[in-house]
């Protein structure tokens, strides 16, 4: 029988597990990346004896193939993917890919924010039970790796939009979407609405026999339900109404109700904190309910959990001044969430690269609760002119060290200095990381 051609686009962890896959599956692949390609990559595609170019796309080769496996980083108006689709080549993602080999069950979380979070949490409290559960998607090693070299029962997966929008048979057992806001648009034609059809792809194939975890305080979700017929049994989560089919808060109590099971857990006691982490603590632990987890298990793997570094992690008491790393906040949501889990005070440092920022949804927290703004980045203006009648005083600098010294000498004991930029990190850092751990050097700097 003649070897179908896989072609797969993208060398990075993605790209490599699928071409591993599809070589262990019989696939003729080809791997193309118009990058140059990392060296612990290229050492394995040699190792592997997979074909692959790199620093350019060879059209001729590529629109030779039978189906594309594209990475999520790729956008749909490049050049190539554009010529593959008037060929009508198929083109697929990662996850759709590797879900196509696999019998394991599949818990697929997205959202705007808190997909780590709630990914890594859910994670943590299957394997608190003992379950033989893998950790995939957009953290660590790729779906398609673990498909290829390892034999889980359960996956959690965190799922970026990118991801589900090339997906045709994907189907999630249990799904999860925490929210819908404005982000990535510039991948989405600048239409909202392409962005939220994209996240519901979560459930397109999901049956009657599935679950679907969502939150019902977000309008966006609940509109497009409307909209929408959906098949899997929905199990709702309110930080505002009390939900009898779901998870709410009540009274800093987590409540997670499910066909008759009650489950409760005082809040304050977890180690993340504010009201996002509420809303992803209630979807895990409706995932854990769906899975079968006993109480005990749900209870013990909430305590003991340690979330990801840079998302509100706090760095150090100085002089009583709490110094908080929220670097992972690249947009205003996540910021209106940091900023609703303080009430004290906060000085907060914000700015980076502006991603079509709307901060009207944040200027009531921020007139409340901000007393000065440290704006650090080149491109200043905008947060500038916006937060300038706002804020009693503000500071602009590019220096993450001069940030945290003058945040240092607005705040006093009892006050929260606050990393939360709003915005994406490449002006002044490599990533969200380097500038969280910048920020985290800075503040230890002051104490020795
Ligand atoms: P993601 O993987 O979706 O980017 P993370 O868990 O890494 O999500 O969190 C990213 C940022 O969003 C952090 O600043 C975090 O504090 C904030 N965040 C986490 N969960 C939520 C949520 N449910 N709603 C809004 N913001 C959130």
């Amino acid at each position: 029988m003649l070897q179908k051609k896989l072609v797969v686009l993208g060398g990075g962890e993605s790209g490599i597990g699928a071409a591993i896959l599809g070589k262990l599956k019989g696939f003729d692949v080809f791997l193309s990346d118009r990058s140059p390609i990392s060296d612990k990559y290229r050492e394995v595609l040699l190792r592997e004896n997979i074909n692959f170019e790199e620093g350019f796309h060879t059209e001729s080769l590529i629109l030779d193939a039978d189906e594309v496996v594209k990475s999520p980083g790729i956008p749909d108006k490049a050049p190539i993917i554009k010529a593959l689709a008037a060929k009508g080549i198929s083109i697929i993602s990662e996850i759709e890919f590797a879900s196509r080999y696999t019998k394991a069950k599949l818990i697929a979380i997205t959202g705007s924010n808190g997909k780590t979070t709630t990914s890594l949490l859910t994670y943590h409290l299957l394997r608190e039970a003992n379950l033989n559960v893998g950790l995939a998607g957009n953290i660590g090693e790729s779906f398609a790796w673990q498909i290829a070299e390892k034999n889980f029962d359960y996956y959690v997966l965190e799922i970026s939009s990118f991801q589900l929008d090339n997906i045709v048979n994907f189907h999630p057992n249990i799904s999860v979407i925490l929210n819908i806001t404005p982000d990535h648009l510039d991948r989405y034609n600048y239409d909202f609405q392409n962005y939220v059809d994209s996240k519901f792809n979560i459930i397109r194939n999901q049956t009657e026999n599935d679950d679907f975890i969502y939150f019902s305080d977000s309008e966006v979700i609940i509109s497009e339900l409307l909209k929408r017929t959906v098949l899997p049994k929905k199990w709702a989560i309110s930080l505002k109404d009390t939900i009898t089919e779901g998870g709410y808060l009540d009274n800093q109590k987590l409540v997670s109700q499910r066909e008759g099971e009650h489950y409760e857990q005082d809040f304050s006691e977890l180690p993340i904190k504010g009201p996002h982490n509420a809303v992803n603590a209630l979807a895990s632990i409706l995932v854990a309910q769906s899975v079968g987890l006993s109480h005990e298990v749900i209870k013990s793997g909430l305590l003991t959990f340690i979330n990801a570094p840079h998302r509100l992690e706090q760095v150090a008491v100085v002089d009583g001044v709490t110094f908080v790393n929220d670097s992972k906040a690249t947009n205003v949501d996540s910021v209106f969430y940091a900023l609703g889990s303080f009430e004290q005070p906060i000085v907060l440092i914000a700015g980076g690269v502006d991603k079509g920022n709307d901060y009207s949804q944040i200027e009531e927290l921020v007139k409340k609760k901000v007393k000065a703004l440290i704006i650090l980045t080149p491109d200043f203006k905008k947060l500038k002119e916006y937060f300038g009648e706002i804020v009693p005083q503000i500071y602009v600098t590019e220096d993450v060290q001069d940030a945290v010294n003058q945040a240092q000498r607005w705040s006093v004991a009892g006050d929260i200095v606050l990393l939360s930029p709003a915005c994406a990190s490449f002006d002044l850092f490599k990533n969200y990381e380097d500038r969280g751990e910048k920020f985290k050097q800075a503040v230890k700097n002051l104490i020795s």
